[in-house]
């Protein structure tokens, strides 16, 4: 397919996947345009890159939804020069928003081919994203504390290692619940004691796996 074609398609998927269920940030708009999500996929997937729904990109793992990457983003005001840890690189495509958006990002991802493969994705297209292989869980403590963190891999808790790594005046992202049924949290650290958590919906996520994830 060609360029062109691609431009359509993420055109569309804005109008219709993304403006009408209440996405209206431009910046973050302006980022789905730009950013070529195709590449982030593997070739033989790349024509279904803009459809409604996560897209396998191996070992088990998928892309999410392009609707769910943008309320993640948008639910995690990210603001210029912020310093946002992700946990979960995949495909790097999330990465990939918040570099565009200016965020100072830190991704960890488990799977070091898939780590490779969105460092790769990520140079190509000349986003600076800090490229991690290693247990999420653990956060990233020489570059921390984050403004701003995103779990993109589901658990039954917050890991706490990643409460710490947290600023006071923060907010973190994640989806919590069990296997088949998980709500988007939205955590905000208000001291170093309380942490406030709302849910933004029900979503449906891999699992993140790792020595802070609880086992029940
Ligand atoms: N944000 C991704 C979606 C990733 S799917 C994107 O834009 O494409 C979730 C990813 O989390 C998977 O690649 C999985 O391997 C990874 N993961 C699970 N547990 C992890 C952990 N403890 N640390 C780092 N990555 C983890």
């Amino acid at each position: 397919m060609k360029e062109n074609n691609y431009l359509l398609l993420r055109k569309r998927m804005i109008e219709e996947q993304l403006i009408p269920r209440g996405i209206r940030n431009k910046r973050i708009l302006e980022a789905f345009e730009n950013i070529p999500r195709h590449l982030f996929v593997p070739e033989e997937k790349q024509s279904y890159a803009y459809e409604d729904h996560p897209l396998s990109i191996g070992w088990g793992q998928t892309i999410s939804q392009p609707f769910i990457v943008a309320l993640m983003t948008q639910l995690l005001e990210p603001k210029k020069d912020e310093k946002v840890l992700e946990i979960g690189t995949g495909s790097g495509y999330q990465s990939a928003i918040l570099a565009y958006l200016g965020c100072k990002v830190f991704t960890i991802e488990r799977i070091p081919q898939l780590a490779e493969r969105a460092q790769q994705v990520l140079e190509s297209l000349e986003f600076k994203v800090e490229v991690k292989i290693g247990d999420g869980t653990l956060g990233w403590e020489k570059e921390s504390p984050f403004d701003k963190i995103i779990v993109t891999a589901a658990a039954k808790d917050i890991p706490s290692p990643l409460v710490h790594q947290l600023k006071i005046g923060g907010r973190l992202i994640m989806p919590i619940g069990g296997a088949f049924h998980q709500e988007l949290i939205i955590a905000d650290k208000v001291t170093n004691k309380e942490v406030k958590k709302k849910s933004a919906g029900s979503c449906i996520f891999v699992p993140l796996i790792g020595k802070y994830v609880e086992r029940k």
